[in-house]
Parts: structure tokens; C-alpha cells; sequence
């Protein structure tokens, strides 16, 4: 049997997908045929050090030989230096990690529920934070959360952007509000400058902890170590994953100082492992060496695609298509650059923050020749 044919057997079919990737170099992946691809995708914001990193390579390598597992009843090595760099790049306190993004925000959401007392969320118009029961509870998409309903917490959903909705639904019995301060499933929506503040504001009135959910803005992909660095507020808690550890699984929380799980409030087997902190720690020394640069790199994107006026902020691109997304993404494709259709005909561009001015410049000559080709 082919791989596809294997697949379609013994696969449950979530996705719909084209090609395999079997290697990956820098911001390169090759296919199966040997084919060669700008990857602008990045396994979603996750490849952030570009493909197999040598240094992550090597850290990942290293400490496989030395500890693969050992659990958290006993101190892991790393875990606490890699606690302490995300502590520090945030400014917040104390972290706890997990493995994915979605188990990130269940964390972020059992702390809010344990330390407030109260039980009911809220959360925003196309805001995604995940798909296990907890997580789903607030993800807005009615297609993709309805059908499991009853979820894990009650939840209600104002306009992403807009205050005065928020403030309509935040009271006394609210735990917390989570939001994504850029909007990525959605296809980049970059609210206006005053919605973090407000969000902030609302959640001081009525005592609900603010979660902010980074895991796909943050680690560096916009330009600051986190999105809500660009504002001037503090959250009460942070989610993070996807950019974390260059695409070993991993997780984590920060929570503001003095917020945090007391002993057997929480736990994880495999959460904070070995190998995923060396891992952490080295996609962590590489994003400081560039991050200085992701701003820059992210204007040249917008200049080189102004035609479609896209929503940057540092290496989150989005832009609006609509119903030809899918089309100008094969067309891309065929020409070896690979970008993502989001929702609502939106494309989504979240290449490896190593990404060279060289490189961008062939992805845009690719993406506008594209568009001229199929007359977008
Ligand atoms: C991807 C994503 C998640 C879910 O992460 P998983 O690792 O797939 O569980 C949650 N929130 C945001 C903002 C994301 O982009």
C-alpha cells in the first residue's frame, strides 16, 4: 500500500492534506519526490528556529542520550532555567508546564477557576484557544465546538475588538476573560491599541483574571517575546506552545506573581520532560539572538504585498482573499512556497522567525506572481 492508501485505512480523516513532507532544513522543506519548498507555514508558528535548528538538534540529541523521562516526582534538569527564562521574558511569576497549547489553556483555566472561586468564562467572536472539552468551551466556532456540547465551563462570547460587549457580559460570577491579542486561526486580526487596556480595565472592576492566550503570538513571532508587550497591561495568566520548543511538544503557563497552583492542584506526566526543556532552552537562545530583527522582517512583507493590504505585526502576516484563498495557496505550492488558508478566505503567513530579507523576497515574487497568474 502507498502512504495515502494506508492513511485513508487506518487514519481517522480530520485532515485534508496534499503531500508529505519528509525533511526540513532552515525555512526549506522537501516532499517525498524531493521537491523543495519556502515553507511560510511553519507547522503553524511552530518552527520558529527554522527546521531541525543545530543547535536544538543538538540539545534534543544530547539529552535524549542522557534522560529521555523520569517524571515529576523527582527535580528535572532544565525545568527550572527554562521556567526562569519565560518568567523573566514575560515579567510575570511563576510557570507551570504542559504539553500542547490547548492543555496550556486548561491550565490557564483551572487556575482562574481554583484561585476565583467563580466558574464562568468569557471569551470572544473567532477566538480559538483549543479543542479538548475545557478549551473548546471557549473557542467561538460554533462548527467545530456545538457538536460536543455540553463542554467543561459555561461561557459566553463577546465581539472580539469591542468593549462595551465585553463589559455586557463580564460580572461577578466571571473567572476569567481569555483572549487572543491577534487573532491567529482566524487569519491575523490585529485588534485597535485601546482593547487590551479595556479588556484589562473590565477584568479590575469586576475582579475576573485576565488570560491572554499567546500560544501562537507568542515566543518572539510578533516581534515582542509576547503580543501583549506591545500594550502596556500585565495579564493575570499567559498561555503559551506552538513557537516554545521548535516543535517538540510543549506547553506552559505564566501566572502573575503571587498567582499560582498550590501542591496536587495540578499535575502532568510528561509536562516539562527533559527533552522538551533542552529543547525549550535552545529554541529560547535562538529566538534572543534574532528577535531584534523580527519587526524589520515583518515590514517587508507588508511592503512587497501592499497590494493586498495585509495585517502585519512583526512575522504574523495575514491578508484577505476570499473564496480563492485555496486556489492561490495550490498555485503557491506548485511554485515552492508554501502558505496557509485560514478562515473566512483569509491566507496566513507565519514563517520561521530566521527567515533570510533574501528568502522573503523570493516568497513575495512567488505570492504576487501567483495572484497575477490566476488574476486575483
Ligand atoms: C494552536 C492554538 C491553540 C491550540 O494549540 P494545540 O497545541 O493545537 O492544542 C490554542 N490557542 C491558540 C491561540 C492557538 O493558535
Amino acid at each position: 500500500m502507498t502512504y495515502k492508501e494506508l492513511d485513508a485505512k487506518y487514519f481517522m480523516p480530520c485532515f485534508g492534506r496534499s503531500m508529505q513532507i519528509v525533511k526540513g532544513e532552515g525555512c526549506t522543506v522537501f516532499d517525498d519526490e524531493g521537491k523543495s519548498y519556502l515553507d511560510l507555514v511553519a507547522g503553524i508558528a511552530v518552527c520558529s528556529t527554522g527546521h531541525c535548528h543545530p543547535k536544538v538538534v543538538e540539545a534534543i540529541c544530547n539529552q535524549a542520550q542522557k534522560l529521555i523521562h523520569c517524571s515529576n516526582l523527582y527535580y528535572v534538569e532544565g525545568q527550572a532555567e527554562f521556567a526562569e527564562k519565560l518568567s523573566k521574558a514575560s515579567g510575570m511569576g511563576k510557570v507551570f508546564f504542559g504539553n500542547s497549547g490547548a492543555e496550556a489553556n486548561e491550565a490557564a483555566m483551572k487556575l482562574a477557576r481554583v484561585r476565583s472561586g467563580r466558574k464562568n468564562f468569557v471569551s470572544f467572536s473567532h477566538d480559538f484557544h483549543g479543542r479538548t472539552i475545557g478549551s473548546l468551551a471557549v473557542t467561538h466556532k460554533p462548527a467545530i465546538r456545538e457538536p460536543f456540547e455540553p463542554l467543561g465551563t459555561p461561557c459566553s462570547f463577546a465581539e472580539y475588538g469591542d468593549l462595551e460587549s465585553l463589559k455586557n457580559l463580564v460580572n461577578k460570577d466571571t473567572a476569567a476573560v481569555i483572549l487572543e491579542p491577534i487573532q491567529g486561526e482566524t487569519g491575523v486580526i490585529i485588534p485597535d491599541d485601546d482593547f487590551l487596556p479595556g479588556v484589562r480595565d473590565i477584568c479590575d472592576d469586576t475582579g475576573a483574571f485576565m488570560i491572554v492566550d499567546e500560544v501562537q503570538t507568542g515566543m518572539g513571532r510578533t516581534g515582542e517575546w509576547f503580543a501583549f508587550q506591545h500594550s502596556k497591561v500585565m495579564p493575570d495568566i499567559i498561555s503559551i506552545a506552538k513557537g516554545i520548543a521548535s516543535g517538540f511538544p510543549m506547553g506552559a503557563i505564566v501566572a502573575r506573581e503571587g498567582l499560582e497552583f498550590t501542591r496536587s492542584e495540578h499535575g502532568s506526566t510528561f509536562a516539562g520532560g527533559p527533552v522538551a526543556c533542552a529543547a525549550g532552552l535552545a529554541t529560547y537562545d535562538v529566538i534572543e539572538s534574532i528577535l531584534p530583527e523580527v519587526s524589520m522582517k515583518g515590514e517587508l512583507f507588508r511592503e512587497g504585498l501592499s497590494r493586498f493590504n495585509p495585517r502585519v505585526r512583526g512575522l504574523m502576516v495575514g491578508f484577505t482573499i476570499g473564496d480563492r484563498a485555496a486556489e492561490l495557496s495550490a498555485e503557491c505550492q506548485k511554485n515552492g512556497v508554501l502558505i496557509n488558508v485560514a478562515a473566512d478566505g483569509n491566507i496566513r503567513l507565519v514563517p520561521p522567525l530566521v527567515i533570510s530579507n533574501e528568502e522573503i523576497a523570493r516568497a513575495v515574487e512567488v505570492i504576487n506572481e501567483a495572484a497575477d497568474t490566476l488574476g486575483i
